[in-house]
């Protein structure tokens, strides 16, 4: 089988293969000095329909880049995004986000903004409510842009959240509040830890789930970057 894209290689000193797509759709494979050229064709011809997939978000993503927002995920919820006579985002009491009439990359700015507010008043709400509860408290609570992972916990005892965590329903948050404050007692993902993480979140493998949806979503609607 050939494969039906152009792709570029970079040599290094790596181990194996890797694949991804740059934010401008190009297909980017990284690949150890010494493998041979024949390697990389099948590697790539294998990864096609992944390759597809993921040009097509890269699109999806750079187009939502070029438009105005006019809904956003929030708590779980869509609402929606309209524009009024604010001078930043707003939450209306009918429960749409307004925003003032002004260009694409200001008008993310404000919703990025807004975003961040409210991730860092209700997650800091809910580690605080689960704390109590699993007698776990950590030195602190802080807001990221992490891109990757929803949240971390250090060894110092600082727990800290990617703000796009507020995007996702409550039970997910409270799972990843759940998990991140269970780290205080278990440095790792060890049986005893998902056990511990399982008695105050028996549904976490489904939020588990839910939260690779989210992320996906918030790719394609150009949240990630
Ligand atoms: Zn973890």
């Amino acid at each position: 089988m050939e494969s039906s894209y152009s792709y570029t290689v970079k040599r290094m000193r790596r181990k194996s293969l890797k694949l991804f797509i740059t934010d401008e759709g190009e297909v980017m494979v990284y690949a150890p000095v010494r493998v041979d050229d024949s390697v990389i064709e099948s590697f790539v011809s294998k990864n096609q329909k992944w390759i597809e997939e993921h040009i097509e978000n890269v699109a999806r993503q750079n187009s939502a880049l070029e438009e105005h927002v006019r809904s956003i995920r929030f708590l779980g919820q869509d609402i929606k995004v309209v524009t009024g006579e604010v001078m930043t985002a707003v939450l209306s009491s009918n429960g749409t986000l307004i925003v003032p009439d002004t260009t694409v990359q200001k008008e993310r700015r404000l919703i990025n903004d807004w975003y961040r507010r409210q991730a860092e008043a209700i997650l800091t709400r809910r580690t605080e409510h689960w704390s109590e509860i699993m007698e776990l408290y950590p030195e602190n609570i802080g807001i990221s842009n992490a891109r990757k992972r929803w949240g971390s916990c250090s060894s110092e005892k600082h727990i800290s959240y990617s703000w796009r965590l507020i995007a996702a329903g409550r039970d997910e948050i409270d799972y990843v509040v759940i998990h991140e404050l269970s780290h205080l007692r278990y440095m790792n993902h060890s049986r005893a830890f998902w056990e511990q993480v399982g008695s105050y979140c028996p549904g976490y493998r489904e939020c588990e789930k839910k939260l690779n949806d989210l992320s996906k979503y918030l790719k394609v609607t150009g949240w990630s970057r």
